[in-house]
């Protein structure tokens, strides 16, 4: 969903000038060496970018809150190990990927931002990968190490220090052509192949326009804020709510809400599996789901008790006395909807309450509460997504196929309706454990994905035994890329930090203006 939302942005991708470095590097060595095999395409591509990083390095040396380059570690030790003022550059920044941390990171990030194109032997640019290649280009030209020395091995250290001066990452926020054409890059439509084509463009906005909004109330913007906000369309300083504008950019805010609706379904059962394994692990014999279901204990009232709920006989008595205090008697498509804007920090329940006791719950490994507490968060999931079973709005159908085909809030909410009138909680409990060891690979795809072993127990007949030694994570949401975000638009000059607080520069300003008068006839 996130590879849609912020196509050329991914978790990993914090440095911006890593783009136009790469697109630099390409280029460069493209011009003055011949590539026949696609391992010369990375041993020249690699020592380009340990100059890079040592040249950082050296640049921020005496900078305390300095943002690391990829590869700090290694280039570190080259560092260390230098003699006579010469530095060897020939050799990998990375460990895990034989094209540097362009191959690790940024090789497809680059691609969907349209400016690479790939073969087989080398990777190419596209005009606007040229053009942002020719701009890093001018930002370096005068030094020794451009005019000299980027064919080198060895480097001395003078030479790669006047290059830090004007190659650095942190020297990015300076006004340059590069900063201009990457910024033009990142906020321009996406690629004519994607399927949403100004998702990036919408989402960097709206996250200038947040931070413009919580800046004016004292609340400095991160990640968790900004999932409040597209969320319950609230943020708060854990005093006061404050309520967020979202003004023209609703379509991509409703994506975003569908986004965080399904990490709470993730994060729910997520947990349940948590609270299994945590049990499993002290067992070296294993045991049947019925005899820890049976010690945990029929969790009704608990669950009863954080939804405020009167009634609790089965799952469709829940739901209608937490609807009762929307003045609705009935669960159709209607009241979910109401619901799901209804209910927002102020309310005395919502996910985020359930959510902080999870959290520390998970911490604790308490069992009764983690199960208590992720039943909730289901519960409150079913009521928002039930709208979604009839609808369909782009936006729905958009997400219906993101979900993962066979376990997403609505395809759960569609198996909750047909028992819902006569499933206890305890019932849904077990159906919860059900659906997480039958599917745990599937909860668990996103890490599958990046290469750790997720399958933590086994099933034998009845019995499930846990397997992996090392289970070291709690539950963690899946990344939402903002970290990202906020470091790209940081260091693009558009977001500033002043006492801890992140504030929009005049630059941010003028992107945000010009975006909103765009949308609406009269000035914002
Ligand atoms: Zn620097």
């Amino acid at each position: 969903m996130t590879d849609q939302l912020l196509p050329g942005i991914t978790a990993v991708t914090n440095v911006a000038r890593n783009y136009s470095f790469y697109s630099w590097a390409i280029e460069n060595l493209l011009k003055k060496n011949k590539v026949i095999k696609r391992n010369q395409f990375a041993s020249h591509l690699t020592k380009r970018e340990s100059a890079f990083v040592i040249a950082s390095i050296f640049h921020d040396e005496n900078n305390a809150d300095k943002a690391k380059p990829h590869g700090y570690d290694k280039a570190k030790r080259f560092i260390n190990k230098s003699n006579d003022g010469k530095l060897q550059v020939a050799f990998n920044v990375s460990d895990s990927n034989s094209e540097g941390f362009y191959g690790l990171y940024y090789k497809t990030a680059m691609y969907r931002l349209g400016l690479t194109i790939r073969s087989r032997l080398f990777d190419d640019l596209t005009p606007l990968g040229r053009q942002l290649a020719t701009s890093f280009e001018a930002n370096i030209r005068h030094t020794k190490y451009f005019k000299d020395h980027v064919q080198d091995d060895d480097v001395e250290k003078s030479v790669l220090s006047e290059y830090g001066d004007c190659a650095c990452i942190c020297q990015l926020v300076k006004p340059s052509e590069e900063r201009n054409i990457l910024r033009k890059i990142f906020f321009r439509e996406n690629l004519k192949s994607r399927i949403l084509e100004k998702s990036r463009r919408e989402t960097l906005v709206m996250v200038l326009y947040l931070i413009k909004q919580c800046s004016s109330m004292a609340i400095n913007f991160t990640d968790d804020i900004f999932r409040d906000a597209i969320f319950f369309g609230q943020v708060t300083d854990g005093k006061s709510i404050f309520n967020v504008d979202l003004k023209g950019l609703d379509k991509i805010a409703a994506r975003w809400h569908l986004f965080q609706l399904h990490e709470f379904f993730t994060y729910g059962l997520e947990s349940l599996l948590h609270a299994l394994l945590s049990e499993l692990k002290k067992r070296d014999d294993g045991m049947m789901l019925a005899d820890f279901l049976k010690e945990i204990g029929d969790p009704s009232k608990a669950v009863g008790r954080i939804l405020m709920a009167s009634s609790v006989d089965t799952i469709q008595t829940t739901v209608l006395s937490i609807l009762k205090n929307l003045h609705s008697d009935e669960l159709n498509t209607i009241s979910s909807d109401h619901f799901d804007r209804d209910c927002n920090l102020e309310k005395d329940v919502s996910e985020k309450t359930a959510f902080e006791a999870l959290k520390e719950a998970n911490k604790k490994i308490d069992s009764q509460n983690i199960i208590a507490n992720s039943v909730a968060i289901l519960i409150l999931n079913y009521l928002r997504a039930y709208r979604l079973l009839d609808t369909i709005d782009p936006v729905t159908l958009w997400f219906n196929n993101r979900a993962f085909s066979e376990l997403s809030p609505v395809l759960f909410a569609q198996e909750i309706k047909k028992k819902a009138p006569v499933w206890s909680i305890d019932k849904f409990v077990r159906f919860c454990f059900k659906t997480i060891t039958d599917r745990h690979d599937l909860i668990a795809y996103e890490k599958l994905f990046y290469g750790n072993d997720t399958f933590r127990f086994e099933e034998k007949g009845n019995r499930l035994k846990f397997k992996m030694d090392i289970y070291p994570n709690y539950p963690s949401q899946r990344s939402s890329r903002i970290d990202s975000v906020l470091s790209i638009i940081e260091q693009l000059g558009l977001v500033e930090k002043q006492e801890g607080i992140r504030k929009i520069t005049l630059d941010g300003e003028k992107i945000l203006g010009e975006f909103l008068n765009e949308r609406s006839d009269r000035p914002y």
